[in-house]
């Protein structure tokens, strides 16, 4: 029986370079780099790591003049579009977009001057440059003696959030610009859902989604997982970003496993499943697995491969998997699509494996 897929709520497209947000477009990822960005080596190089584990899109910040001096350059030698992450200062948002970004990030609430939202406002028209307006929980709470804790606060502070976009949105509106991506983020998932839910109800623009100051992997990836799926589960999302401190590349991971998971995106590579071991365990297959997983990495073909620990749901498993192994003492037997093949000694298992994917892989 098919599984009925997710409903995605339906939003205008806004290009950035060439990657189409929202629409019919499948739910981007996009990341962001942690090196100086006027440190152009560094930069470059973290900017072709995070494309290669799949980043659709990276941003860079740029805080001062010498970063969006070397951000041409940037744009040039990278694969992917980069975007701009302007916070304070309109000149930057104005340098990214004469360096040729395809798309800044703004917080129209730190830029108090009007006519310099306007500028550019004006510049990113005429480049064709997509604009994120993004609003963080700290930028809009104005701390009030004696508050209490912002989660206590969900409600009020969602519909701050939306005041907020309204206000930026009429801005934008009133200088005939549309490609805009939207975004509300703030440190507890809760919030996050309250605000992207209400956001979504109230305008068709493409919605950015992510956890912000989620801390490390250990906390961050479960925030933005909760957050983001939730989210994703109920159509809502059309790029995401999970953010912890940390190597970015593991977060753009994070995120294409989470659309994986849900069936927004298709699995480019094997998926390796494994079964979680307990006391029916018959072999340590952990080194295993971990060896698996560095040899299949390569293989770009859709197959599932599964390695379990003893016989109990060993068989089953193997029936839905493309190729398994299903271990016994000291030796594994080796499955292609149910179908028995042969058994393994314990040392040999990688190799068959990865030789009877191949095959598959092959075939196709
Ligand atoms: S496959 Fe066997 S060892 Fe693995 S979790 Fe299931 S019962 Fe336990």
């Amino acid at each position: 029986m098919k599984l009925p897929e997710i409903q995605r709520r339906k939003s205008r497209s806004v290009r950035v370079g060439d990657v189409t947000i929202g629409g019919e477009s499948p739910v981007t990822v996009q990341s962001m780099t942690n090196t100086r960005t006027s440190d152009v080596k560094a930069t470059c190089a973290q900017v072709a790591r995070l494309s290669a584990a799949g980043a659709d899109m990276v941003r860079v910040a740029v805080p001062g003049p010498q970063d969006t001096a070397v951000l041409a350059e940037i744009v040039r030698r990278s694969p992917v579009p980069i975007i701009a992450d302007v916070h304070f200062h309109f000149d930057r948002a104005l340098e990214a977009i004469a360096a040729g970004v395809a798309k800044i990030r703004l917080n129209p609430g730190n830029i108090t001057d009007r006519e310099q939202v306007k500028r550019v406002i004006k510049a990113a028209s005429d480049a064709g440059v997509a604009i994120r307006i993004g609003v963080n929980e700290g930028s809009v709470v104005q701390r009030r003696e004696g508050s209490q804790r912002s989660s206590d606060l969900a409600r009020p502070l969602v519909d701050l959030m939306v005041e907020k976009l309204e206000e930026y949105l009429e801005l934008f509106d009133a200088e005939g610009f549309g490609d805009l991506v939207l975004s509300a983020k703030s440190h507890d998932a809760f919030t996050c859902i309250a605000a992207n839910r209400a956001i979504a109800g109230k305008w068709d623009f493409p919605l950015h989604l992510g956890v912000t100051h989620a801390g490390t992997s250990d906390t961050g990836a479960i925030r933005s997982a909760a957050a983001l799926g939730t989210l994703l589960g109920e159509g809502i999302g059309d790029t995401i970003r999970i953010s912890y401190a940390g190597d970015p590349a593991e977060e753009v991971a994070a995120a294409l496993e989470l659309l994986y998971s849900l069936r927004l995106r298709k699995r480019k590579g094997v998926d390796l499943i494994a079964c979680p071991t307990c006391g029916r365990l018959e072999m340590d297959i952990l080194p295993i697995v971990e060896r698996l997983g560095e040899a299949l990495a390569g293989i770009a073909a859709p197959l599932t491969v599964a390695v379990m620990g003893c016989v109990v749901n060993g068989p089953g498993e193997a029936d839905s998997a493309d190729v398994a192994v299903c271990a016994g003492k000291g030796r594994a037997m080796l499955y292609r699509r149910g179908e028995k093949l042969r058994t393994l000694a314990t040392d040999e298992i990688v190799s068959a494996v990865v030789e009877e994917v191949r095959r598959l892989a092959n075939k196709k």
